[in-house]
């Protein structure tokens, strides 16, 4: 694209399109930062012709890799056989009945039904949904909080929104809605006593779990809801036993959990779900991004039989479910997912995960280790982050105004690397395509600690 034709495209953006989780002023006066108008592996290309590769795989989800000629294919050749067909009354195409069983095949705990929507946000709206009327149904209509946690990422639909422990997400939109309330994180850094142990810290956040369902009362409390890995909140691994711990007061109060396996799903952590890595056991799981490898919009709700039996018993008294997106079990998204999950095992990039993301731990501790602005370099699988600090003693926060990590991916992109900042936690994430090379993985490393010596 000539310079000319760029210019004139960014000034065409700048004036019209409403751009998500971006701050409006500065954007009206700079235009955008990137336009990219191609994507190959874990290249993106701008309409500059300037390369960059992609750290973070879009948004945590383009885990095979951009514009793969097999997705190309599946979706032309359901494009060309049948473009839509709904799933309300009981009507139905064949390539997401195909997916909610193989779904339901790999899930890693019972599943009964597959429920299809869009995005992780408006799933984890069915989600609340299905714990309502689960409630409802048992004739217990008091019981509809959902406990989430600080710093968790849910989404951002009026409801999913205020399951995110982030404020920005909350302020000047009258969220979160009356029902939601927050625990504190599992994040070791921040939020344990210094010298205690991951045992100790465990039992902490369980006490403080078990104290607020006694303070609102049991039944009150429906449903906790929790990322295996806390993604966007700053890639917050759990600590050993955490899940257990937070597990056995949910059983005690009879409190749903909710997996949301929207970032760990499919792979991401180097095995199939966060929930096996983490020993959770939930009632409802969330999926979405790396289902498609974002080809193509999707997610879904994995409802085991403890809430798809009482589903069907609420069919008595409310005569169906009253609930459906005009694009759920879209057969061009289950052709997507379907293509997607055979490349996945196919070329075992769950496995490749793993490796490439040892590789990448070990480069980022190379890199990143020992810099007085590090606080921690953390991670699991194809996931990893550093978090800056003004100083690590004592133990110092930037201030947030500063902008610190959005400093260094702003820099990085100087150095032809698309990193993301994680602001709630001063962190920067690496969360790449499985396809990457380890040679890719050094420079984006390697890039990345250039850009924080530019900032500093
Ligand atoms: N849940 C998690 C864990 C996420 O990371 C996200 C998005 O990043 C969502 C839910 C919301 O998904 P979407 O942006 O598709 O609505």
């Amino acid at each position: 694209m000539s310079q000319q034709s760029s210019a004139a495209l960014k000034e065409m953006d700048r004036q019209h399109l409403f751009h998500p989780f971006t701050t409006l002023k500065t954007f009206d006066s700079t235009g955008p930062a990137l336009t990219i108008v191609s994507g190959s592996g874990s290249t993106l290309t701008d309409s500059n012709g300037d390369t960059y590769l992609d750290a973070m795989a879009g948004l945590w989800c383009v885990n095979i890799g951009y514009s793969r000629p097999e997705m190309a294919e599946a979706l032309a050749k359901q494009a060309n056989t049948l473009s839509y067909y709904h799933a309300f009354s009981g009507m139905g195409t064949d390539l997401p009945a195909r997916l909610a069983a193989r779904l339901s095949d790999m899930a890693p705990v019972p599943v009964s039904r597959v429920f299809f929507g869009n995005s992780g946000s408006d799933a984890n709206d069915t989600q609340a949904k299905l714990v309502w009327y689960y409630n409802n149904v048992r004739g217990l209509p008091n019981k509809k909080k959902i406990i989430s946690r600080q710093r968790g990422y849910h989404g951002v639909t009026v409801l999913s929104a205020g399951l995110t422990g982030l404020t920005n997400l909350h302020e000047g939109f009258d969220l979160p809605l009356p029902m939601i309330r927050h625990v504190r994180p599992p994040h070791r850094l921040w939020e344990a006593e210094p010298g205690m142990t991951d045992a100790e810290f465990v039992a902490v956040l369980a006490n403080e779990l078990e104290a607020l369902i006694l303070a609102e009362g049991p039944d009150t409390v429906a449903a906790f809801i929790a990322e295996p890995m806390q993604a966007a909140g700053g890639v917050i691994i759990p600590p050993a036993g955490y899940f257990e711990a937070i597990q056995a007061v949910l059983d005690k109060y009879d409190v749903l959990l909710i997996a949301d396996e929207v970032v760990c799903g499919f792979g991401r952590l180097g095995v199939d779900f966060g929930t096996t890595a983490f020993g959770m056991k939930p009632d409802l799981i969330t999926v979405a991004k790396g289902i498609t490898s974002a080809y193509v919009p999707l997610s879904a709700c994995l409802v085991t039989p403890k809430v798809w039996d009482v589903v069907m018993a609420g069919q008595d008294m409310y005569g169906g479910f009253g609930h459906g997106y005009t694009y759920s079990a879209h057969p061009l998204a289950a052709a997507a997912a379907m293509t997607n999950l055979d490349i996945i095992e196919n070329e075992k990039l769950t496995e490749r995960a793993a490796t490439v993301g040892a590789h990448m731990h070990r480069r980022l501790q190379e890199e990143f280790a020992g810099h007085p602005n590090v606080a921690e370099i953390r991670g699991q699988g194809l996931v990893g982050a550093v978090e800056f600090v003004r100083s690590t003693s004592p133990m110092t926060a930037f201030d947030p105004s500063m902008g610190f990590a959005a400093k260094v991916t702003k820099r990085s992109l100087a150095h032809g690397i698309v990193t993301r900042a994680l602001p709630a936690a001063d962190t920067i994430s690496f969360s790449p395509p499985f396809t990457t090379t380890e040679d890719e993985i050094d420079a984006m490393v390697a890039g990345t600690r250039r850009a924080l010596d530019d900032v500093v």
